[in-house]
């Protein structure tokens, strides 16, 4: 099958997850097919465009690992790829007079005033809101003429048929029918003369190649419009696919309260790009059999238009976390260092979580600590940061971590010294056992530290483990939870563990 796709984002907003999905699927689709992915920028709305959202648009698609062939970044064959700069060269013109020349097309010059009186009589009767005609759709050319001599600017709107059966084939729904009469007659182009995204999608889909429109269900409703519009010209329709919404677990429109919405928010967040593409395109979108974590040449392979689902796809912030965790965890070690420590210096991170929506001290102040060590001290860093990967689920969580392998004075959990710092008899002895089995040495594997722990033990009568590991676990990171105590013991290094019992022992009650 010959596919050519295009991801036709409007800059109005910052993209959040269900943009990106769309091109995701584009994506896939395309790359399935050894097709054509290409980018255009519809920014005819001039009012709603906003500045920098275009490159937001394409640092969004490239940090998820999208790869499109054409677009206003790369050009192409169909250059350019914005159709602002496509109308200011005038490629919109023709294709519009060839309409009002056809009589599929006619000028409207109603007013805002008598544009509000329909709508409040449409209101007030419960009829259909939109407009169906009013005095312009059958105007007598003289009635034209004389409003246009009068000054007045019209906007030029499409003669949707009456009485007729519209079709549009939906590759996951199907032939999906609408009544024509209940369609409204859209403006194709504005009276600044600037013409609307019905109107620039359409003429573009059909100039560009496009075999394939996949996007939101949200323009379902308009593609009886954009079916009308091919048919006026006589060209011959793309297939369309409309990609079903996503909702929050609760059922609910996804909004902010289900996480984040904007895309870069995630790679500030702490996400891997594959996790979090790759978690992006199961929502709606079924790879068969139970298959969960795939990489993107994986999913590529298996993607089919049939894989994706009518109903509604749930987000699960829980499912993406646990889904970062096992990519985090498949890092090799040396794309462990490099994932890090380029996570570590992005600026956009304290921004992130200095922010009071997301506002996480201990990550802030974690991640600094993890820039200098880079800096200072890359050696041991690159020990530390296998020890939590285990652990962890998004790269944010490294900082707050590793924390304690990086600062002169760990700080101590009060319910942990409270429990293991007082009227625990055994404890003082157990460190001084340590102090004196460290000095001296320069490093102490992990198996000595074993030994040296496991001797205190045994020689106490202490039965288990438990009650010598749980205070110098303590003593040493200042919590009781974290990565294996003798792995970590060895990391830390003699001078710094025999500082930390040190000040531990002055803390004993
Ligand atoms: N420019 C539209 C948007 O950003 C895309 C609609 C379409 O793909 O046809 O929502």
């Amino acid at each position: 099958m010959f596919v050519r796709v295009r991801y036709a984002p409007s800059p109005t907003g910052s993209p959040h997850v269900g943009n990106i999905r769309t091109a995701l699927f584009c994506h896939f689709f395309a790359r399935h097919h050894d097709g054509v992915m290409f980018v255009r920028i519809e920014d005819t709305d001039r009012a709603r465009t906003v500045p920098g959202v275009e490159e937001e648009i394409l640092e969004s698609i490239r940090w998820a690992g999208i790869e499109w062939q054409e677009g206003p970044d790369k050009g192409g064959p169909f250059a350019p790829y914005k159709q602002s700069e496509r109308q200011a060269q005038g490629i919109y013109q023709p294709y519009i007079d060839e309409l009002l020349n056809s009589g599929n097309a006619y000028k409207a010059f109603d007013t805002p005033e008598e544009l509000d009186e329909m709508r409040q009589y449409q209101q007030i009767n419960k009829k259909p809101f939109g407009y169906f005609g009013g005095v312009w759709r059958d105007a007598s050319a003289e009635t034209v003429a004389s409003a246009e001599a009068e000054g007045k600017r019209p906007v030029i709107r499409l003669k949707m048929p009456r009485g007729k059966m519209l079709v549009v084939n939906d590759a996951i729904r199907g032939r999906v029918e609408f009544e024509s009469d209940l369609v409204d007659d859209p403006v194709l182009i504005k009276a600044d003369g600037m013409p609307t995204y019905h109107f620039a999608a359409m003429v573009d889909d059909h100039l560009m190649g496009t075999t394939h429109i996949i996007r939101g269900e949200e323009w379902i409703s308009s593609a009886p419009k954009h079916v009308w519009l091919f048919e006026a010209f006589g060209w011959n329709p793309p297939v369309f696919v409309h990609v079903p919404v996503i909702k929050g677990k609760d059922g609910a429109k996804l909004s902010k309260r289900h996480g984040d919405t904007r895309m870069l928010d995630y790679r500030a967040a702490g996400y891997i790009p594959d996790a979090l593409a790759n978690f992006i395109t199961l929502i709606g979108w079924a790879p068969g059999g139970d298959r969960e974590i795939m990489s993107m040449e994986e999913i590529a392979s298996a993607f089919r238009l049939e894989g994706l689902q009518p109903s509604p796809g749930v987000f699960d912030a829980d499912k993406l976390k646990w889904m970062n965790g096992n990519y985090i965890r498949a890092l090799s070690p040396s794309e462990l260092i490099s994932t890090v420590s380029a996570y570590v210096s992005n600026p956009e991170v304290a921004a992130y979580f200095s922010s009071e929506e997301h506002k996480d001290d201990a990550v802030v102040s974690g991640v600094a600590l993890l820039r200098s060590a880079f800096a200072e001290r890359p050696d041991y860093v690159h020990q530390v940061l296998p020890l939590e990967q285990e652990r962890v689920t998004t790269l944010a969580e490294f900082g707050p971590a590793c924390a304690f392998f990086f600062v002169d004075e760990v700080d101590f959990d009060e319910k942990a010294t409270e429990k293991w710092f007082v009227g625990q008899a055994h404890v003082g002895p157990l460190f001084d056992h340590l102090i004196a089995g460290l000095t001296g040495k320069n490093a102490a594997s992990h198996e000595e530290c074993k030994a040296m722990v496991q001797e205190f033990v045994d020689k106490n009568g202490l039965e288990k483990l438990g009650p010598a590991v749980h205070p110098t676990r303590v003593a040493l990171t200042g919590k009781t939870a974290g990565p294996g105590l003798f792995e970590l013991m060895e990391v830390l290094g003699p001078a710094r563990m025999i500082k930390r019992l040190q000040r531990a022992k002055g803390m004993l009650k």
